[in-house]
């Protein structure tokens, strides 16, 4: 008999093993006393298959990284026909085709200006890559003095320490501030809290001014200005205007600062546009894109940045500015071929102009939960819904976060067979591009009748 067969370890359901050996991200593990993590068998299009049977709608695509559908059928193809050749190779001293033909697709597609591509292997890392990349050039350049950077409030970026340094989003940042380099901070241009009356475009503008003075005072000492273009994902999905990124591109440019976007999140598509920076007609120093990058196969991420930047380190290795910075599965060929796979089927099947009528019918859905007694705001950015829902309409007055009522609307999501995943009490949709119209309409309603059951007392 095989002992192993006995060993306790192994026994149980998948999620019973799991909590005996597991620990997961952004997790209290307690919480999974009473709501077990779910296990599941497979995924195809936008849907997830649980090993009981049951099936989850993907409203978040998986954390925001899912664009063309589970399992895939040409992004499947092309990562099989990569394995049989070759899996993995050194990326110091050695290259590879899919590499080299990612990083010129990605020059191609990115705004003009962006010439060069380094790849890490995910978005806290391309942060990383980029904050020290961009303090690095200064010191080439003879200007070591600037070490600082600005951040925007409520602005999310990653969590490993330079990444959640950058960022501003409390929860994740107020414990660990003691190892955290200190940064900057502006005010967001978030136009959830404009004023009765006010546009989205003056509210970013006068919000713009805050950032202006910060520039006028600290821009000696300043390496780079951070920000997600467009919406503040983890944040709750706050959103601004296109006014406020050319503003701040010609600001950094005027006071000589880097501009680093972070289109981890909005990357892609999300926004409406392929970069959240087209939409402001601008060009960043430094582009950080992970997630959607291998259509949500993979982990990989790429940092786009100028020819300028990358003058500043080619030199003589004896003068010692080399870039240093490396991971041990940077450029991974399988994670490489399946981002190909990804801007195949973007250039093929018109993806960004597809979208438009879908997002279209995705926020008129949404937009009918404003009349809610709950509801504050429904707002959209492309594929990007979300809707908050408070305590008090009129004041804006939000529900304590002790109260948990997102985790009501994300445990009602899951009997009803739709993976919504609230950010506190902002509900918001994000899915791959594959959904159609019908599942729309239940990830909707799923969320409607969420929140009413998190409102109701
Ligand atoms: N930047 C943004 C804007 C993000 O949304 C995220 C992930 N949610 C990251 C960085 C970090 O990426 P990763 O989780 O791959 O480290």
């Amino acid at each position: 008999m095989n002992a192993a067969h006995h060993n306790p370890i192994d026994s149980g359901t998948l999620a019973e093993r799991d909590l005996r050996v597991l620990w997961h991200p952004c997790t209290q593990m307690k919480d999974h006393e009473t709501l077990p993590p779910i296990a599941i068998k497979r995924g195809a299009g936008a849907w997830l298959e649980g090993t009981d049977g049951k099936c989850y709608l993907d409203a978040v695509s998986s954390w925001w990284v899912n664009l063309f559908g589970h399992a895939n059928p040409r992004i499947n193809a092309a990562l099989c026909d990569q394995v049989s050749r070759l899996e993995h190779v050194i990326f110091a001293g050695f290259t590879h085709e899919p590499a080299v033909r990612l990083a010129e697709k990605l020059v191609a597609l990115t705004p003009s200006g962006l010439t060069r591509c380094f790849f890490a292997d995910n978005g806290s890392a391309a942060v990383e890559v980029a904050i020290k990349m961009s303090f690095h050039y200064w010191r080439n350049r003879g200007r070591s003095g600037k070490t600082r950077f600005i951040t925007l409030a409520n602005g999310y970026h990653g969590e490993t320490l330079g990444a959640l340094a950058v960022g501003n989003v409390e929860l994740y940042k107020e414990l660990y501030k003691p190892l955290l380099m200190d940064v900057l901070t502006a005010p967001s241009p978030d136009c959830y809290f404009r004023e009765t009356g006010e546009s989205w475009e003056q509210y970013s503008l006068r919000q713009f001014e805050h950032m202006e003075r910060m520039l006028a005072d600290h821009a000696h000492e300043v390496a780079a200005v951070i920000v997600e273009p467009l919406v503040q994902c983890a944040g709750g999905m706050r959103m601004y205007h296109p006014i406020y990124l050319a503003r701040l591109r010609e600001a950094c440019d005027r006071y000589g600062v880097h501009l680093i976007a972070d289109e981890i999140a909005v990357g892609f598509g999300r926004t409406g546009t392929m970069f959240a920076c087209e939409q402001a007609g601008i060009s960043p120093d430094f582009m950080c894109l992970s997630k959607g990058l291998t259509g949500g196969y993979l982990p990989l991420s790429a940092v786009l940045t100028t020819d300028d930047i990358y003058a500043a380190f080619y030199d003589d290795y004896a003068k010692l500015t080399a870039f240093l910075h490396s991971h041990s599965y940077t450029g991974n060929p399988l994670a490489c071929a399946a981002a190909l796979a990804t801007l195949d089927i973007f250039a093929d099947e018109d993806v960004i102009e597809r979208n438009r009528p879908k997002a279209a019918y995705l926020g008129a859905k949404a937009r009918e939960l404003k009349t809610h007694a709950h509801v504050s705001d429904v707002r959209q950015c492309g594929m990007i819904v979300a809707v908050e829902f408070v305590k008090d309409k009129s004041r804006r007055e939000p529900y304590a976060w002790t109260e948990r009522r997102g985790r009501r609307v994300y445990r009602h999501a899951l009997e009803h067979g739709v993976l919504l995943r609230p950010i506190d009490n902002v509900v918001y949709f994000m899915p791959p591009y594959v959904v159609d119209e019908a599942e729309i309409d239940l990830m909707v309603k799923v969320a409607a009748d969420g929140i009413e059951r998190a409102t109701c007392d």
